[in-house]
C-alpha cells in the first residue's frame, strides 16, 4: 500500500516517545519521533520538565522539517515525551497537535497518546455537559479532564481513576513533577516498548526508534501496565485493570510498523516475509517475476518469490523525493498522481506474466491504477496478490479507515475486484495464513496469540460505543486518532 499522499486510505495513527533521566532528553525524544516518523506526518511536539518547569513545542509537519535546533534548545531538562500525529481531515490543526498540556492541582502535566478511545464521544458529552471546556477534538483531552476531576491525592492515582473508565486502545505517556508514565491498555492493541539509554530510559511505539539512539531494549510495555518513573529515579509497575485477553492489533505487523521493528515479541520483517510465503502456497500462479509494491509490498513479495521459486525483480520504482505538486500536466499523462510515487520499469516487465504483491488492498483505486500501468508498460499478464485478507470493516482503535462503504471487499465479490482493478487474477492471503505467519511458536502453526483482526473479521474485541455499532460506517472527520 502507498502512503497517504496518494490513496488517501488506511493512515498509521500516531507515535509516542518518552525519555527519562538523560541530560539530552528532548534531543533523544526529537531522535525517536524521527524514526516513528511514519506513524504520523501531520504534527510533532516536545514537552520537558525542568526545575518543575514545564516546557513544549508543537509544530505542524514532520519532524525535521519542522522543529529546529532553536525549538529543542528551548526544551531543557532531563526528561521528556513527544508525539507524532495523522490527522482525520477534519483535524488537521495546530489545537490538536500532542502533547496536550494542560495545569492541574498536581502542576504541569503534559500527556501523548497513541491509540483511540471507543468511548470517548459519551464521556465528552458527559464533561461537557457538566461544565468542561474542551479545547481540541483529540481523545486525549478526554483523558486530561478525567484526571483533572479526579479527587485523588497524587497523579498517579488520578490517571488510575481516568484510565478505568475509559475504553479502546491506547499507549499513552505523561509527563509531570511527579514523573514519567508510561501505560498501555489492557487488550494491549498498540504497541509500547522500553528501552535503556545510558543511566536513563527509553519509552517508544516501536523498536526503530531505540535502534536509532543505540538505546538497548529492555522489555515491552505489557498490556495493562502502568510505568512509572518517579523523579529519584525510582522505576514500580503495576497493573490496576482488570485482566483481559490481550488482542494486539495484528495489521501493525501486516503494514503499520516498520520493518526493521520488533513488536508484539515478533519481527516486523519476518512476519511479512512468512505472509507473503503463506500467501504463494495458497494463491501461486504460473508466472516469470514477482514485483512488490513499494515500500510496504518488499518483504512479502520475497517471501512469496522464495516459496513459489518465481523470481523476485523491482519492476516498480518509488521516488522517494514526492512533496506536494503545484503544476497539474494535461489529462494526457495517464495515471500522473501514481506515476509521482511509482514508475514500472518497462525493460523487466515487457511480455512478461507479472505477480504484484501488496500488503492490503482498502478501495482499489491504487491497484487498479497500478495494475494499469504494470500492464502498459507491456506485461503479458498481471495477477494481483495481498499479503493479508481482506479489508471488510473500519477499524475503531486508532487507524484512519475509510467508512465500510468505501471499502472495495465489503461491497465487491473477489471476482469484482479483480475486474474493478483489471487483473488478470487476484488473490488473497488467508485468516488462518496471516495468523500462522504471525505466529512465533507452536506445531499447530500458532503461539496462541489472538490478534485484534476486526478489520478482517468484523469481530471487535473491545466494546463500540453504540453510534460505531450502528453504522459501522464511521465518518473519517468526526473523530481523531492519536
Ligand atoms: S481493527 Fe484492524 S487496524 Fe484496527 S486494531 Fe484491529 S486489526 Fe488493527
Amino acid at each position: 500500500m502507498l502512503p497517504e499522499e496518494l490513496d488517501g486510505v488506511l493512515v498509521e495513527e500516531c507515535g509516542v516517545v518518552a525519555t527519562v533521566d538523560h541530560g539530552e532528553a528532548s534531543n533523544l525524544t526529537y531522535l525517536g519521533l524521527h524514526a516513528l516518523q511514519h506513524r504520523g506526518q501531520e504534527s510533532v511536539g516536545i514537552a520537558s520538565l525542568c526545575s518543575n518547569s514545564m516546557h513544549i513545542r508543537r509544530k505542524m509537519g514532520r519532524v525535521a522539517e519542522t522543529l529546529t535546533p532553536e525549538d529543542l534548545s528551548s526544551l531543557p531538562g532531563d526528561r521528556a515525551i513527544g508525539h507524532v500525529r495523522y490527522s482525520t481531515a477534519g483535524g488537521s490543526v495546530l489545537r490538536n497537535a500532542q502533547p496536550i498540556f494542560v495545569e492541574l492541582r498536581f502542576g504541569p502535566v503534559a500527556f501523548a497518546h497513541n491509540g483511540n478511545l471507543t468511548n470517548a464521544d459519551v464521556l465528552r458529552r458527559q464533561l461537557e455537559s457538566s461544565g468542561s471546556i474542551f479545547h481540541s477534538t483529540s481523545d486525549t483531552e478526554v483523558i486530561a479532564h478525567l484526571v483533572a476531576r479526579s479527587r485523588k491525592d497524587s497523579l498517579e492515582e488520578a490517571l488510575v481513576e481516568a484510565l478505568l473508565q475509559v475504553r479502546g486502545a491506547y499507549s499513552l505517556v505523561v509527563l509531570s513533577r511527579e514523573g514519567v508514565h508510561a501505560v498501555r491498555d489492557a487488550h494491549g492493541v498498540r504497541p509500547l516498548v522500553l528501552g535503556r539509554i545510558e543511566n536513563g530510559w527509553m519509552v517508544a511505539s516501536e523498536t526503530s526508534s531505540l535502534d536509532l539512539i543505540r538505546a538497548e531494549f529492555v522489555r515491552e510495555i505489557e498490556p495493562g501496565e502502568l510505568l512509572t518513573f518517579d523523579p529519584s529515579g525510582l522505576q514500580r509497575s503495576q497493573r490496576p485493570f482488570a485482566p483481559v485477553t490481550p488482542t494486539p492489533c495484528i495489521f501493525e505487523l501486516v503494514y503499520f510498523a516498520r520493518p526493521d521493528s520488533t513488536i508484539f515479541g515478533r519481527s516486523v520483517y519476518a512476519a511479512r516475509v512468512n505472509m507473503g510465503r503463506e500467501l504463494a502456497r495458497s494463491t501461486s500462479i504460473g508466472a516469470d517475476l514477482v514485483v512488490p509494491v513499494p515500500d510496504s509490498g518488499v518483504p512479502a513479495a520475497l517471501g512469496y518469490s522464495r516459496e513459489s521459486g518465481v523470481p523476485f525483480e523491482l519492476g516498480l520504482i518509488r521516488s522517494h523525493y514526492v512533496g506536494r505538486t503545484f503544476i497539474e500536466p494535461s489529462s494526457s499523462i495517464r495515471h500522473f498522481g501514481v506515476k509521482l510515487k511509482l514508475n514500472p520499469v518497462a525493460g523487466l516487465l515487457r511480455g512478461k506474466r507479472v505477480v504484484v504483491v501488496d500488503d492490503s488492498v482498502v478501495r482499489g483505486t491504487t491497484s487498479r491504477k497500478i495494475v494499469k500501468m504494470i500492464r502498459e508498460a507491456g506485461a503479458s499478464e498481471v495477477h494481483f496478490r495481498v499479503a493479508s485478507p481482506p479489508t471488510r470493516w473500519p477499524c475503531f482503535y486508532g487507524i484512519d479507515t475509510p467508512v465500510r462503504s468505501q471499502l472495495i471487499a465489503a461491497t465487491h465479490s473477489l471476482d469484482e475486484i479483480r475486474d474493478y482493478i483489471t487483473a488478470d487474477s487476484i488473490g488473497y492471503l488467508t485468516m488462518e495464513g496471516l495468523r500462522r505467519a504471525c505466529a512465533v511458536a507452536g506445531e499447530d502453526g500458532t503461539d496462541g496469540t489472538r490478534f485484534c483482526e476486526a478489520c478482517f473479521s468484523g469481530d471487535y474485541p473491545i466494546e463500540l460505543s453504540d453510534e460505531a455499532r450502528r453504522s459501522n460506517a464511521k465518518d473519517p472527520a468526526s473523530d481523531e486518532a492519536g
